[in-house]
């Protein structure tokens, strides 16, 4: 996201808070501040069944939708329109998605996990049939990473999911064999934030 873009807003940056955004003029109440596509989607565990999974749908539904990928039960979508524009992405990664939900871990780190997964899809699929426009991928791992204010008992968490989950991206060529599970905490801490 270029900010030059964004007259309203300018980009500070501290110590205590690291970047953030300030305004540059008083605002009347609901002035649009910026509008930035998002890079990748992820749907919480409780709401997967309810929430179309196509990045350019996310419809709702209060009931669960019917059509599904019943090999990872994660993946739902509204219509079948929707269900074959995200196939060939998902395809690569529905056993991983499998994996995970059968992890020990919180679902918030599961949403994370999940998130992590999408995004090196993105990376490594730039251009799939339900993304309109080039995504900017790179600018994802452009971002600061926060590992080195997380605690130990964070890191040590993180590390043993980011070593499993490593090993299956690796597997699919998701990540590269030099890449480690500090790089996946890298990018764990980044989209945490
Ligand atoms: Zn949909
Ligand atoms: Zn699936």
């Amino acid at each position: 996201m270029h900010l030059e873009q964004f007259p309203l807003v300018q980009l500070k940056k501290s110590e205590h808070w690291g970047r953030y955004l300030v305004a540059t003029e008083d605002l009347p109440p609901e002035t649009l501040i910026l509008c930035a596509e998002a890079y990748s989607i992820t749907i919480f565990d409780s709401f997967r069944k309810r929430i179309c999974a196509a990045p350019s749908c996310l419809s709702e539904s209060r009931t669960k939708w019917t059509i599904h990928c019943s090999s990872c039960d994660y993946l739902y979508a509204c219509s079948a329109k929707c269900f074959e524009s995200v196939l060939p992405t998902h395809a690569l990664i529905c056993p991983i998605l499998r994996k995970i939900s059968c992890m020990k871990a919180s679902q918030h780190e599961k949403s994370l996990l999940r998130l992590s997964t999408t995004v090196l899809t993105m990376k490594n699929y730039k251009q799939t049939s339900h993304v309109s426009q080039p995504t900017h991928s790179s600018e994802v791992f452009q971002l600061e990473s926060h590992l080195s204010s997380w605690t130990l008992s964070d890191v040590n968490e993180w590390k043993k999911l980011c070593y499993t989950l490593r090993s299956m991206l690796v597997e699919v060529a998701l990540m590269d064999i030099s890449e480690s599970e500090l790089d996946l905490m890298n990018l764990i801490s980044i989209l945490e934030r």
